[in-house]
């Protein structure tokens, strides 16, 4: 099968890329415009690959798009390409209406008029989106499930619920054959140093202060990016068409959780140092920040029989090893 993956040079379309060519046969075009975000040394291994090809292409181009699919005649679409960093999103609310709405409706018109005109039977448009898209949960036990309504309240879960009903719209009308899945926080190697863990990890690293916004008791789901790029690609082979599939990793941490975990794992090598706990310093919050999103995956456990391998102490153990000896691929970063 030949795959097109869109944002495959990001954090969790790099992982998924590595995933599928370590771990099948398929092949793999990677539609990229290469934002800040992207790093295509990510996959600098499968630079000669005849089973990988890249494409620079931004997907708010529908001309380029649809001569991408002509080129490569992809047999499924995975679309990760995103603007993705909530803090980013509150600063410049425009790119992120452009990339994950204009960008999802030219790939969506695109892929359908592409299997229109080929009457493909078992093509698979497989959209990933975020567990922020339901809204805050609050305080209390209740987990998100995909029939929770939608109530996103940055502009960046804005964005990527519109580009949720807009798959979920050409499904309806027009039979795109979509699959959808709603994942949790991920983390783990790749990830660009804007985000929470590589941040922590990377400041404590420098002994510079580690930002916490609020008093750091927001609580999210934890998911460890190979245990998602797992999840994807069963769900692209075995999801039912026109579903929705949550993905969680049952790891609910509050972000001061996270940054002590990290701080903690920092202490054991490097005891020498010290407590890399007092580097935590609070700062004022993210303005509409959510308290809480946690994950119900019950239906991909049961119908799919998928669970994370990974528990929080492990994943976050890997996390920091990975920092520590990929200095080079994140000094660039910074
Ligand atoms: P990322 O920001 O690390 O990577 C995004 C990639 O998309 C980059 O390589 C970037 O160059 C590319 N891109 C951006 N705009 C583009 C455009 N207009 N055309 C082509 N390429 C473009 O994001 P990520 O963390 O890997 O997230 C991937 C997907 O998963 C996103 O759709 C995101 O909303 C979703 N998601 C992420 C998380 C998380 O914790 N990281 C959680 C839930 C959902």
């Amino acid at each position: 099968m030949k795959l097109l993956i869109t944002g495959g040079c990001g954090f969790i379309g790099s992982n998924l890329i590595r995933y599928i060519l370590n771990n099948t046969d398929y092949k793999v075009v990677n539609v990229d415009c290469l934002t800040y975000a992207a790093d295509i040394n990510s996959l600098k291994l499968f630079e000669n690959d005849e089973r990988y090809f890249f494409e620079e292409v931004d997907i708010c181009d529908a001309v380029k798009l649809k001569h991408v699919f002509t080129k490569h005649e992809p047999e499924s679409v995975m679309h990760l390409a995103a603007e993705s960093h909530v803090d980013r999103s509150i600063d410049e609310p425009d790119k992120f209406l452009q990339t994950n709405i204009i960008g999802t409706y030219n790939l969506i018109e695109t892929t359908r008029n592409y299997i229109d005109t080929l009457r493909l039977k078992n093509f698979r448009f497989h959209h990933i989106s975020t567990d922020e898209v339901y809204g805050d949960l609050g305080s209390g036990n209740t987990l998100f499930n995909e029939n929770t309504p939608y109530n996103p309240s940055s502009p960046y879960s804005a964005s990527k619920a519109c580009s949720d009903h807009l798959v979920r719209a050409w499904g309806r009308t027009y039979k795109l054959p979509y699959l959808i899945t709603n994942c949790s926080n991920n983390y783990g190697p790749y990830q660009f140093p804007e985000k929470l863990m590589p941040k922590t990890i990377i400041r404590a690293l420098n002994n510079e202060t580690i930002p916490i916004y609020g008093d750091g008791n927001q609580i999210r789901d934890w998911l460890y990016v190979y245990d998602h790029v797992k999840a994807l690609v069963k769900v692209l082979e075995e999801g039912e068409i026109f579903q929705t599939y949550n993905i969680g990793g049952l790891n609910e941490k509050t972000n001061l959780d996270v940054v002590n975990e990290i701080c903690q794992n920092l202490n054991q090598i490097f005891p020498k140092n010290k407590d890399h706990r007092n580097l935590i310093k609070f700062v004022s919050d993210r303005p509409g920040h959510d308290l809480r999103y946690a994950v119900d995956s019950k239906k991909l456990s049961k119908n799919l029989n998928w669970m994370p391998d990974e528990d929080f102490k492990s994943g976050v153990k890997k996390t920091v090893g990975w920092y520590i000896e990929n200095k080079d691929w994140w000094k660039n970063l910074c």
